[in-house]
């Protein structure tokens, strides 16, 4: 398979580098050209000055983009160049339907859509450890098994079309929980004047340990907020998350409380800090 990638963001460097490692990409395009250009030097890939142009080269688009009408975008855009049978898998997190639209644009041009959100972190795209979870044709997604392992080190096929950005909705309500917890837990440590190295060295090891406390515990208690994950995008996320749990009555306490404090920090200036600012919401 002939791969382009669209989008060389935080997570996009790391899964563009995985699969041009593994010798199976061929062009990338980013909105703000230099990056793409950038990253195709040093790997000696081609750049493309739009998304028709890549599109028109490769019979399998991946795309990574920050949200519901930046998909639609870049969606509408490859449709026209877009060779009829290729496949696009969409890496971006969304709404199942914007990726209901995404598929059906690109059925009108005999073209398979996969909603394929990851969860992993920069440093799951970085490492190719990304855990993947896919929602359209199955025999689609064995086609392109063997390129989403080389940025995947978990690939799970949950159903029709949708069904992948809703389990991210599931990780994302999950991670609003667990963002909730370790900043609160972790202000708290600090205000008892515990030594924090090893206040998250030892809860690590036990029943609370989690990938957010280890990955991103020492740098919120030393006061960094790198993304990461910026929190505007785990914002938008919620915001989906509440409409899909609204449609369905579940309680929707935890994402309002999140929002609401994502909404402060964005107010005071913080939406492109990791999601690990919302600490600055837990020291008064
Ligand atoms: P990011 O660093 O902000 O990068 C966003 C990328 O999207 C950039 O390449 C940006 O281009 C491009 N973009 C935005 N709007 C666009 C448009 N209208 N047309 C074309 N390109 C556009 O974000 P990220 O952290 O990589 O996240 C990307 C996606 O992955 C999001 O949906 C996010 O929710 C999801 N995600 C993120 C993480 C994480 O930990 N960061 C984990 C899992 C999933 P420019 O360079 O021109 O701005």
């Amino acid at each position: 398979m002939k791969a382009g990638m669209i989008g060389i963001g935080a997570m996009g460097l790391g899964i563009a580098n995985n699969i041009a490692q593994a010798g199976l990409l061929e062009i990338v395009f980013n909105r703000t050209k230099n990056k793409a250009d950038m990253l195709a030097a040093e790997l000696n890939l081609k750049s493309a000055d739009s998304p028709q142009q890549l599109a028109e080269q490769v019979n399998l688009v991946l795309i990574c983009v920050s949200a519901d009408e930046d998909v639609l975008q870049m969606v509408t855009a490859i449709a026209e160049t877009i060779n009829p049978g290729s496949i696009v898998v969409d890496l971006s997190t969304i709404s199942g339907e914007t990726a209901i639209k995404a598929a059906t644009i690109l059925s009108e041009k005999q073209v398979y859509f996969l909603d394929a959100p990851v969860s992993g972190g920069v440093e799951g795209a970085k490492n190719g450890t990304l855990a993947m979870m896919v929602g359209g044709d199955e025999i689609v997604l064995e086609k392109v098994r063997p390129v989403l392992q080389a940025l995947a080190g978990r690939i799970v096929y949950m159903g029709r079309t949708s069904s992948g950005q809703a389990t991210k909705a599931v990780n994302q309500i999950m991670a609003a929980g667990i963002n909730q917890a370790v900043t609160e837990a972790l202000a708290f440590g600090q205000a008892q004047g515990l030594a924090m190295d090893k206040v998250i060295d030892v809860i690590s090891g036990g029943a609370a340990g989690n990938w957010f406390l280890q990955h991103r515990g020492t740098t919120m208690t030393e006061g960094t907020f790198e993304p990461g994950f910026k929190l505007a995008l785990h914002h938008k996320d919620l915001k989906i998350c509440k409409t899909m749990s609204q449609k369905v009555k579940v309680s929707t306490a935890l994402v309002d409380k999140t929002l609401a404090d994502y909404e402060k920090l964005m107010e005071l200036g913080f939406g492109d800090e990791d999601i690990s600012a919302l600490y600055r919401l837990k020291q008064n």
